[in-house]
């Protein structure tokens, strides 16, 4: 189904963000950790995509592998900056001859060897519109409630947030924040700039402190001061760690189901624990089938 008919359903659609690994050991690790994310009735999961375009025939292996074995609808990232029209058009001939209805469509992130980039797209806004042009795919951006690292203002970062739904994109999916107070904010942002699409909020379970400095290195994102002092404290329990990021997490989604959110959608880092435990505890002990 796309996205924009998924997103009509007046609840809040849960998804995952999972990542194409690229070790034999990690790639069977996932397929264990599918198992219980598929138990949990995700409306679709989001398939991460590297921008230099390495290890494309792995990712679209587990790609396969996880729709056939699996049954999800999938929706793949597509990123441009290091992508030709060629290159974008052989992934839609993939994907569309694979069942796929739905794309997040990005820019990626810069690599340090700038000799490789804007070959023909420069930002995602060029890659919407060209996508458009090829594909009835349903197609989703990334939005950033705290602003983008490299937007000069939120102002700009707002309107190139614009430029993307303009060009034809159906749904927006967040960075991961941890203040449910920026997202509100964001969503007032927007709604002022006469964005009208569903947005799906990015859901970070925290699970170590390392994962969360890689994780919020390159990007604009406050951890809560006291979360963080807590997380410090006792950084190599990770136990603790990773309750106290589903007691997070768990209040996070609450709030955000108070406020009627469109979406929540999961940086799962591949794990299946948290986003489990999370949602039960949002939904109730029961959720999904097992
Ligand atoms: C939900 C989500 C999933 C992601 N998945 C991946 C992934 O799978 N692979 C990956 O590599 N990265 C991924 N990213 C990271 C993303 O690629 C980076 O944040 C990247 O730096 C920006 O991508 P974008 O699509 O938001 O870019 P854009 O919307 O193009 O914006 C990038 C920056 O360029 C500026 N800009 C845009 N157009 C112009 C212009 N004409 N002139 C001047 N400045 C301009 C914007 O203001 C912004 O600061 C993801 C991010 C999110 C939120």
């Amino acid at each position: 189904m796309k996205l924009r008919e998924i997103y009509k359903s007046g609840k809040t659609v849960i998804s995952f963000e999972i990542f194409p690994p690229d070790n034999a050991e990690a790639v069977e690790k996932l397929f264990t950790e599918a198992g219980v994310l598929k138990n949990l009735n995700p409306a679709f999961i989001s398939l991460t995509h590297s921008a230099s375009g390495k290890n494309k025939e792995n990712a679209r292996k587990i790609f396969l592998e996880l729709k056939n074995d699996f049954n999800f609808q999938i929706m793949p990232h597509f990123t441009c900056i290091c992508s030709t029209k060629e290159n974008i058009d052989e992934s839609l001939d993939f994907f569309k001859t694979n069942g796929t209805e739905n794309i997040l469509a990005l820019r990626g992130d810069i690599p340090e060897d700038k000799s490789i980039i804007c070959k023909n797209f420069c930002n995602a806004a060029e890659l919407v519109e060209y996508l458009n042009t090829k594909t009835d795919f349903s197609i989703a951006v990334a939005g950033y409630p705290e602003g983008h690292i490299e937007s000069p203002s939120i102002k700009a970062d707002i309107e190139n947030l614009k430029k993307k739904i303009d060009s034809g994109a159906d749904v927006i999916f967040t960075q991961m924040f941890f203040e449910n107070e920026k997202f509100f904010e964001f969503l007032d942002r927007i709604e002022k700039a006469g964005i009208q699409k569903p947005v799906a909020a990015g859901i970070m379970p925290v699970i170590s402190l390392n994962q969360l400095n890689k994780m919020t290195r390159l990007a604009k994102v406050t951890i809560p001061e006291k979360f963080k002092e807590k997380i410090i404290s006792r950084q190599d329990d990770k136990n603790y760690i990773r309750e106290l990021g589903i007691e997070f997490a768990s209040k996070q989604c609450l709030e955000l189901l108070e406020h009627n959110a469109d979406g929540l959608h999961f940086f799962t880092l591949n794990r299946s624990y948290s986003a489990k435990r999370i949602l039960e505890n949002i939904y109730g002990g029961s959720y999904g089938k097992s």
